[in-house]
């Protein structure tokens, strides 16, 4: 199972940790800020997807959004199961792929915010808006 020739190149990106920083008194993700065009991406990237700049630097981008789509994970070679995954779309306009905290019922549309979850592989998930954070 261990074969290192089945090993991926980087690390699988469910299992990287990110950093999440405080604005105004709640969590958002930190990602890239392009310093000529001004676009966010995430997670953080040396180059702008956008205008190929190479100025951009770490900044928050995303705090909330709506589930774009999602699915439970019920087999893992690499952690307790099930889990949610879910793409969704922030109010920066990126699509974001991270965990749904919480074993709810959801719904593509569902509003959702970006929580610390020290639980989770990466240390943040989306939870239903207006839940605490
Ligand atoms: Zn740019």
């Amino acid at each position: 199972m261990d074969d290192p020739r089945h090993r991926l190149p980087v690390a699988d990106l469910d299992q990287q940790r990110r950093p999440v920083a405080e604005v105004e008194g709640a969590p958002a993700l930190v990602g890239s800020i392009c310093a000529d065009c001004g676009a966010h991406a995430f997670p953080v990237h040396a180059t702008c997807h956008h205008c190929g700049s190479d100025r951009s630097s770490p900044g928050p981008v995303a705090s909330e959004g709506t589930v774009y789509s999602f699915t439970t994970v019920h087999v893992s070679g690499s952690g307790p199961v099930p889990y949610t995954l879910a793409y969704v779309d922030t109010q920066d306009g990126l699509r974001v792929l991270g965990r749904l905290a919480g074993g709810g019922r959801w719904r593509i549309g569902d509003r959702v915010q970006v929580t610390r979850a020290a639980d989770q592989p990466t240390g943040w998930a989306f939870a239903a808006a207006g839940e605490p954070r």
